[in-house]
């Protein structure tokens, strides 16, 4: 549900597990626009659906519409998917799992003793990274463009989560052994992340949420120093399992099939 929706890969992914695991049902796209929302989200199972997932711009309606939201969308503030548990419609965040599910199967051990993670970002992505750092025992470094963006989400998370402004990046590099890119920089079409990743610690891990272009110069930078590196795609990927589960039960995996699936998609779009 979204307005507009049809540039939404959902389909093509839920399509494939639903094929794969052969269950007899669909994910479908809903172009509703902010009037029609309110009334469609709460009779949903009327409408013939066990849950789906939200985009732009409904996000913040979702949240105060659902009955009641799991412990990551209610510290995140945002809800994306919905489903319904006893008749009442939950809501939930799949940024949170899918983020920290990637890093999990790309960079297994991250969460070293005393882990630091260093976040760049503080809208929709960097909320949910932050979060699920900090619920797996990381002590996280937010830097945000806007500082009093970064200041309000470590208010929120409390004392574990700092917040500063770019020009502490260079000190901070130095302790991190997570950095993760939340910002829309590095994305086709916007300005490329100027960092210097020379003061990095070499065991330190390097994630690009950002996922067109596949390998961003973030990544393609952390590679050649030999870092390990994580991209955004997986999480697109992991992040929508988190429904399926909900929804259709089963076991989705991100197979290697589904990943040349997707990434053939994000290539030919590129082109184009
Ligand atoms: P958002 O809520 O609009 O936040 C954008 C972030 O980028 C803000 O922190 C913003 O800083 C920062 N930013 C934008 N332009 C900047 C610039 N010129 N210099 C410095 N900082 C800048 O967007 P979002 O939803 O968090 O998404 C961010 C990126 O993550 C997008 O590229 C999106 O495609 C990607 N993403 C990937 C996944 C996935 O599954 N892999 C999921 C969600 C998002 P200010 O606060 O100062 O404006």
């Amino acid at each position: 549900m979204g307005h507009p929706v049809a540039h939404s890969r959902s389909p093509m992914l839920h399509g494939y597990w639903l094929k794969t695991l052969g269950i007899p049902g669909a994910y479908e796209l809903k172009d509703l626009t902010p009037e029609q929302f309110p009334d469609f989200v709460t009779h949903l199972e009327a409408n013939g659906y066990v849950g789906g997932n939200i985009t732009v711009p409904h996000k913040e309606a979702a949240y105060r519409l659902v009955s009641a939201r799991d412990q990551a969308a209610e510290a995140i503030g945002a809800v994306n998917t919905l489903w319904l548990e006893n008749g009442r419609l939950m809501g939930g965040n799949s940024d949170t799992h899918g983020f920290i599910a990637n890093l999990d199967e790309r960079a297994p051990g991250w969460d070293v003793p005393g882990c630091r993670a260093l976040v760049l970002g503080a809208g929709g992505a960097g909320r949910s990274a932050v979060y699920a750092l900090k619920q797996r025992g990381a002590e996280v470094d937010l830097v945000n463009r806007t500082l009093a963006r970064a200041e309000d989400l470590a208010a929120r998370f409390g004392p574990r989560v700092h917040a500063h402004g770019f020009d502490a990046v260079p000190r901070l590099l130095r302790e991190v052994d997570v950095l993760v890119n939340c910002t829309s920089l590095g994305l086709a079409g916007k300005p490329p992340l100027d960092i210097d990743l020379g003061p990095l610690k070499r065991s330190a891990v390097v994630y690009d949420v950002v996922y067109v272009p596949l390998e961003t110069g973030l990544l393609a930078a952390a590679r050649k120093r030999g870092h390990r590196t994580v991209d955004g795609l997986g999480m697109l990927l992991q992040q929508a399992g988190f429904g399926f589960r909900k929804w259709f039960g089963g076991n989705p995996k991100v197979t290697a099939e589904l990943r040349a699936l997707v990434e053939a998609d994000i290539v030919a779009k590129t082109l184009k």
